[in-house]
């Protein structure tokens, strides 16, 4: 074979030669897969099955230098492009079909500047490996709460973690980023250095080049922080839910909880409070206290854990290898309509490891201005999620006309989504309502960085209003 078919960035066909792609190789210190290669298959692997996609040619990038190559090579062939961090979007958008795929996942330098508490992260990092590096000095910033999502697409999507009412979203303690724009240039974004991109990057996800750094502020967490579960008997989720309504937006900024209607390993459905607490220990038994006393809990795990073990404490419920489909939205209030309506779904759910989130969005994140970044819906509202997985190709269509029912039913009291769990069939009305009012801006910037949409392969800004 001395061709290579692929798709360009307007999804027609075009031809590499084989003397074309090995000067490429050649000019990269990472690896170059196409098909057939051995690691290929294993490359091309995302969190969520549902996503099969063969891309023509996968770089894995050692360090900046190969992600300089790689757009550049792109551009110059014009070919499709999808970036790859942790490759964990429950959209997919880390592989495409035919075309090139940058993939970040092996650059995980990482450097803690104790004096400054700011660390220098690598944008192939997981959560997992982040924490570990940043824990030894006895410091972290909010991160992702399942501990192998990776670092680049949270972070530029905005960041939700158990830290979030304490210290803001993950992209709120961003203090700078290294990345390669559409044609090919090396920049810094920084409040000093192209300040108008660094506004877009926080929040506006892949849109604007490829990362390939990111400078967090850190600050002191743990080592020993209170998580756990408080489970009770789904017959009493109404009561829950009732009383978790009032409870969370009243709790205090070292105590995030989330609320979910799961099925334990045994079969046995629950109502859960997951609890993470960030103060003195024994100050936190009282603010925990109330969960406890409510009700009849089935179970409770809350304890002293390390902030390392809060941070993977939900990794087995959401292994890589399951078939995905998500709904996700934002609410002002949770009215009992509302419950009513999310506890009769959770009631007929069509898989046991599917499960539905509640969290309230209060705190640190809140105080942020609505134009300081991107990410500009900065209200105090509850998050909900509905993640539906499943193990067996066969039975994707019912677990996703479940979950697009649930979500047709609470979706009249929605306003507004976090565009990092919009899955990949929620369309530009959606991706419009996470920005709200930043929408234009983005456009504009979108405009001056990227003005052929090079890096659409994402939720995409696209360069019109
Ligand atoms: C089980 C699970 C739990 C989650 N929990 C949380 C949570 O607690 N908090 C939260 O905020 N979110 C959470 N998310 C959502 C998560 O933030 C997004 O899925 C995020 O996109 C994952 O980042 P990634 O790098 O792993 O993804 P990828 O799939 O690799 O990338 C996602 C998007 O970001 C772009 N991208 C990735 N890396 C780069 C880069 N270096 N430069 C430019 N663009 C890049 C990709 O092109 C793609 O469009 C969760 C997702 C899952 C599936």
């Amino acid at each position: 074979m001395n061709e290579l078919h692929t798709t360009t960035i307007t999804g027609t066909d075009t031809v590499l030669e084989t003397s074309v792609v090995e000067e490429f190789k050649g000019s990269l210190r990472g690896q170059l897969f196409r098909q057939g290669d051995n690691g290929y298959d294993e490359a091309r692997q995302v969190w969520n099955r549902m996503i099969d996609r063969k891309p023509a040619l996968i770089v894995r990038c050692a360090e900046v230098a190969d992600v300089i190559n790689a757009v550049n090579f792109a551009r110059t062939h014009n070919l499709l492009v999808a970036v790859r961090g942790g490759g964990h979007s429950v959209a997919g958008y880390a592989v495409c079909e035919d075309g090139l795929m940058i993939d970040l996942s092996p650059m995980k330098g990482v450097r803690v500047d104790v004096a400054t508490r700011t660390v220098r992260a690598e944008a192939g990092l997981t959560w997992a490996e982040f924490d570990r590096s940043t824990q030894v000095f006895g410091l972290a910033t909010t991160g992702g709460t399942v501990s192998h999502t990776g670092i680049a697409g949270l972070t530029l999507g905005g960041g939700f973690g158990w830290l979030m009412g304490k210290y803001g979203l993950t992209c709120d303690n961003l203090l700078s980023v290294d990345l390669v724009t559409a044609d090919g240039q090396f920049r810094t974004a920084n409040a000093t250095e192209n300040p108008e991109l660094f506004w877009a990057i926080r929040g506006g996800g892949g849109n604007f080049g490829v990362v390939t750094s990111f400078e967090f502020q850190l600050h002191p967490v743990g080592p020993t922080v209170l998580g756990g579960m408080i489970l009770y008997p789904i017959t009493q989720a109404r009561e829950v839910l009732h009383f978790y309504r009032d409870y969370a937006p009243n709790t205090p900024e070292d105590l995030t909880t989330f609320a979910a209607l799961m099925t334990q390993p045994d079969g046995n459905p629950v109502v859960a409070i997951l609890v993470g607490w960030f103060g003195p220990l024994s100050e936190g038994e009282q603010h925990i206290k109330p969960l406890r006393q409510f009700g009849k809990p089935l179970a409770d795990t809350v304890k002293p854990i390390s902030y390392c073990q809060l941070q993977s404490m939900l990794d087995d419920g959401a292994p890589f290898g399951w078939y995905r489909y998500w709904k996700s939205g934002y609410f002002k209030e949770l009215s009992n309509e509302f419950i009513d309506t999310v506890i009769d779904y959770a009631e007929k759910k069509t898989s046991p490891l599917t499960a539905i989130f509640l969290s309230h969005l209060h705190g640190a994140l809140t105080r942020v201005s609505p134009e300081a970044m991107a990410f500009g819906l900065r209200e105090s509202q509850w998050d909900f999620d509905i993640t539906a997985q499943w193990t067996e190709p066969t039975e994707a269509d019912q677990h996703i006309a479940w979950t697009r029912d649930c979500w047709q039913a609470v979706e009249p009291f929605s306003r507004g989504v976090y565009v990092n769990y919009l899955d990949s069939d929620d369309g530009m009305s959606r991706v419009r309502a996470a920005y709200g009012a930043n929408y234009n801006r983005l456009v504009a910037v979108k405009r001056k960085y990227d003005p052929s949409n090079f890096f659409r392969h994402n939720k995409n800004i696209p360069l019109t209003e």
